[in-house]
């Protein structure tokens, strides 16, 4: 999966997630990636927001829409996506499954966070000549 998350000198804030579904995934299901409020989410007012990872768990949590009404209780990204991945890591779940998030704001704030080490998203703005790594937090 794929998540990207756009914001333009307007103002206009966008969330595209693209994905080949979950490996192994039953005949029919609809992952996370195609659910507005659960892989992905945005609100110009307050951010966007999205996820990759065990599917069922942010269809379940409501993740990407979770990340964005803290964005607009005043949480920073980072803050945001870890209240989220904290929120998810409670829900039974036989999988032991991963899930990873990422927000941005409408003033350019971004955040991401992972249940593992070594995960990172990437950012490019204007100015940028080539991407820029930032780890994600971790849970
Ligand atoms: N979230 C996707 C799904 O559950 C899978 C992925 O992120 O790789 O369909």
């Amino acid at each position: 999966t794929i998540n990207i998350l756009a914001l333009d000198s307007s103002g206009e804030l966008v969330v595209g997630v693209s994905t080949s579904g979950y490996p192994w995934k039953y005949p029919g299901r609809v992952g996370d990636s195609a659910l507005p409020g659960a892989g992905n989410y945005a609100d110009v007012r307050y951010g966007g927001a999205a996820c990759t990872g065990r599917g069922e768990l942010s269809m379940r949590a409501l993740g990407a829409r979770g990340i964005v009404a803290d964005l607009a209780r005043g949480l920073d990204p980072s803050e945001a996506c870890l209240a989220m991945l904290a929120d998810a890591a409670t829900l039974p779940d036989e999988y032991r499954a991963e899930l990873r998030c990422l927000a941005l704001t409408p003033d350019g704030r971004h955040g991401a966070a992972a249940g593992q080490t070594g995960s990172v998203y990437v950012v490019m703005t204007e100015s940028s000549t080539e991407p820029e790594f930032h780890p994600r937090s971790m849970l």
